[in-house]
């Protein structure tokens, strides 16, 4: 067993005792919690448990489990429509060239918000014993140059079984890209070892997009992590999401922003919380996470401003929002506010550009470029002056 997992094994809380035995029995309610944790499944490792400060801060509440759990209003348990889109057991082929190819059932930490949280933790809906038909559909699919390799946690995987299947994926000649989907730089940086630094070099492009939602979750062991990867050649980005009780302040994603980079990581995406059944009261309105963004915008460097994105519910794809910064667009200007509400006009050109004309250019010495299909490669003609 390596290092990591045995502290994974000894060190974490999966239980409502050892979480009273941790916290106090005088500080948790043991009787409320009670039905929590018969019906959900909680694991904290020992760097997630570090973060926590206090019952009820960020942190606990996005690893402790509640009966808010139990309260489905309007949520969905695939509120992605995920399922829809899975033509072999473990892949989701939702855009053009991309898939999302599920290879580890559980994670380090489970978090109460999870989008998969009807497959993660079980087996049975991930299975370790199906990869081969995914490897099989890849191939298949020429189209698809970017794999996703999410869960669950796929740094839950051995390096021996990570290894399996970055080789496979790499043997496939048109997959340009791989990506690492891990929330394991903040639940257990202890797996970023030197030995999978040097495997995963062997398998380059490999990206890994992290998950860090609160600015205490930049731990020094994180940054030490992050920073494990970076040397190896790893492009780190990372996914937050936006959760009431947790991040839902400017502040805070300013300060998380700003925390990441200095570690390396550019923000990516932050997620509305999805209308997940059972995480239903980690939701904000809409307009909070246009507030947070228009509080970025500008008043700090472009490099810490991520998309926000709406996943659209029932498997639309991520759509992304904007404040409103346009007044008005006209043929002849448009008008627009900058971040501190000044308001602006550019002058639209007054003719149609050369570059893009609505009628193709009446050029008699130039003919179209034509496919030398013989020869598999295009060529540009262009006719003498003599014709
Ligand atoms: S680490 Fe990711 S997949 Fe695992 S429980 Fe958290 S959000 Fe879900």
């Amino acid at each position: 067993m390596s290092d990591w997992q045995k502290i994974l094994r000894d060190g974490s809380i999966d239980t409502l005792e050892k979480l009273a035995d941790k916290f106090g029995r005088d500080v948790i309610d043991v009787e409320a919690l009670k039905p929590a944790f018969d019906n959900f499944q909680m694991r904290i490792t020992p760097a997630a448990l570090n973060q926590i400060r206090e019952v009820g801060d960020p942190m606990w509440n996005q690893y402790v489990p509640t009966v808010q759990e139990l309260d489905v209003v309007d949520g969905v348990i695939d509120s992605l429509d995920e399922d829809a889109d899975s033509p072999v057991p473990n892949i989701t082929h939702r855009y053009p060239d991309r898939v999302l190819f599920l290879v580890s059932p559980v994670c380090a930490s489970y978090c109460r918000f999870c989008t998969r949280r009807r497959k993660v933790g079980d087996p049975e809906k991930i299975p370790l014993n199906q990869y081969d038909s995914a490897f099989e559909y890849i191939r298949q699919h020429p189209e698809v140059r970017d794999v996703i390799l999410s869960g669950g946690d796929p740094m839950m995987l051995s390096d021996r079984r990570i290894e399996y299947i970055l080789q496979n994926l790499r043997a496939i000649p048109h997959v340009e890209i791989i990506r690492l989907g891990s929330r394991i730089t903040s639940h257990l940086p202890e797996r970023i070892t030197p030995e999978f630094c040097d495997m995963v070099q062997k398998y380059h492009p490999i990206y890994m997009n992290t998950h860090f939602n609160h600015p205490s979750e930049l731990t020094e062991a994180s940054r030490a992590a992050l920073d494990r990867l970076s040397r190896a050649g790893v492009v780190l980005g990372c996914q937050t999401v936006l959760l009431k009780g947790v991040n839902d302040s400017p502040e805070v994603m300013m300060k998380l922003m700003h925390e990441l980079l200095k570690a390396r990581v550019r923000p990516y995406y932050i997620y509305m919380a999805d209308q997940v059944a059972g995480g239903e009261h980690f939701r904000t309105q809409v307009q909070k996470g246009l507030e947070i963004v228009k509080a970025l915008r500008g008043w700090t460097s472009g490099l810490a401003v991520p998309h926000f994105v709406i996943d659209a519910p029932g498997g639309g794809g991520k759509v992304p929002l904007l404040p409103e910064y346009v007044e008005e667009i006209t043929d002849d200007e448009v008008i627009f506010r900058n971040y501190e509400g000044k308001r602006f006009t550019y002058k639209q050109p007054k003719t149609a550009s050369p570059a893009c004309p609505t009628e193709p250019a009446a050029e008699p010495d130039i003919v179209p470029i034509e496919i030398a299909a013989s020869k598999g490669r295009a060529t540009r003609k262009r006719k003498s002056a003599n014709g």
